[in-house]
């Protein structure tokens, strides 16, 4: 059997990797899981709940020291002396290369899950699905408490208040959440994508697709998006900073796997928005979608308010970690034999997407083969 630990997360972070229900099912199977004091706190999930489904809380030194699973989000304050254990998290391994080589050198075995394939066997492990449709609806929540006026058109004794546009670029699954946040509030939408399939999706949420043709395909980039021609990026801004003179609200969203995000929206767009219009980037993380996004911060250009965020998941804790902590918990049953020992099965399509690097090691009884990931030089 295996003993799961659970960390607690870096300061910036609200999330836990799992709550009590998740806790509770894999103790029921024969696992031991640990929890490091205070995991929990800032979901909501305090230590006695945890301990009263049958975790053990422990200290943190204790849980790197003996867990076989070892379960975070964020791969911060994670030490690389971690010989023959298994990190699980979101470590994003294109942008984290000396890392992840260094985890490697360490003889760790590393599975991230933001290099899931886009297949339908995945779905229910995928996490950047399940946090992104959380962001996409904080951003348009947090974009209403912010905008100084009405979202839903208005009519009263008083006069007409004509509905919020806003302007939702990259529809994603963050992307598509923000659409139908923003339109059960009344707004009028209009949305990007590179992706000839969002169109339909677009659509069917209410939403105005405005199409800009001779987008690159993406039928081979396993539900990814790809990076654009220099000409088809020129058209696009052409036709964003048409519409973007009438847009209240900016929503962005676009973003390439493992590359920089794209810059969609220049200084010179943000100057014609009207003064208090709102842009939130959750891109800001790769760069952002506009010239003047800074990660994690709210700056002011002219008279548009420009907020860079790409963890909003994380404003919404609790939710935010019952759905991971089901992602992972399914994720865990791919990594299990029938007698509930570890068996990582490189040969796996998830597994071997998700494996950044691994050792060769015995725990509880399985073998884990060495394998090197092309991107760790
Ligand atoms: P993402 O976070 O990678 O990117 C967000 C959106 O930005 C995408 O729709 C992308 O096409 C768009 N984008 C990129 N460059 C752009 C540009 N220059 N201009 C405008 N838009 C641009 O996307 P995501 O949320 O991961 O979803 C991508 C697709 O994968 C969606 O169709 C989603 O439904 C699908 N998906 C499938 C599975 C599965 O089958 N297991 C899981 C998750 C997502």
């Amino acid at each position: 059997m295996i003993t799961i630990g659970i960390l607690k997360e870096p300061s910036f972070e609200s999330r836990v990797s799992m709550l009590s229900v998740e806790v509770a099912a894999l103790i029921k199977s024969g696992n031991t899981v640990w929890v490091e004091n205070g995991a929990g706190a800032r979901s909501f999930c305090s230590d006695a709940e945890y301990a009263a489904i049958g975790a053990v809380v422990k200290s943190r030194a204790e849980i790197l020291a003996a867990a076989d699973i070892i379960l975070s989000i964020n791969s911060e304050d994670i030490p690389s002396s971690l010989n023959g254990k298994v990190l699980i998290g979101v470590y994003q391994p294109l942008f984290n290369s000396p890392l992840m080589a260094d985890w490697s050198h360490q003889g760790l075995t590393v599975l991230s899950l933001d290099m899931l394939p886009r297949i339908t066997r995945a779905q229910s492990m995928d996490v950047l699905s399940s946090q992104a449709n959380i962001a996409g609806y904080k951003a348009v929540v947090l974009a209403a408490s912010i905008y100084p006026h009405y979202f839903p058109m208005m009519m009263t004794a008083a006069g007409s208040v004509a509905p919020a546009k806003v302007m939702i670029i990259g529809a994603g699954v963050a992307g598509l959440q923000a659409i139908a946040t923003a339109r059960r509030l009344g707004a009028v939408v209009e949305v990007f994508d590179t992706r000839p399939a969002a169109k339909e999706e677009v659509m069917s949420l209410g939403g105005r697709f405005i199409e800009v043709e001779g987008a690159a395909d993406v039928s081979k980039a396993g539900g990814y998006a790809v990076e654009q021609t220099d000409a088809f990026q020129q058209k696009q801004k052409d036709m964003i900073a048409a519409h973007i003179k009438k847009t209240d609200i900016l929503i962005t969203t676009a973003q390439i796997r493992g590359k920089k995000a794209p810059v969609l929206v220049t200084r010179e767009m943000i100057a014609a928005m009207k003064p208090g219009s709102l842009i939130i980037d959750l891109a800001s993380a790769t760069g952002g979608n506009t010239e003047v996004t800074k990660d994690n911060a709210t700056i002011q250009s002219g008279g548009v308010t420009v907020i860079g965020n790409s963890n909003l998941a994380s404003t919404l804790p609790a939710d935010a970690s019952k759905l991971y902590g089901k992602n992972i918990a399914n994720f865990l049953s791919l990594l299990v034999n029938d007698k509930g020992d570890m068996a990582i099965n490189l040969q796996d399509e998830i597994i071997k997407a998700t494996c950044v690097t691994s050792a060769e090691k015995a725990i509880s009884s399985s073998t884990i083969t060495l394998i090197h990931h092309e991107h760790i030089a």
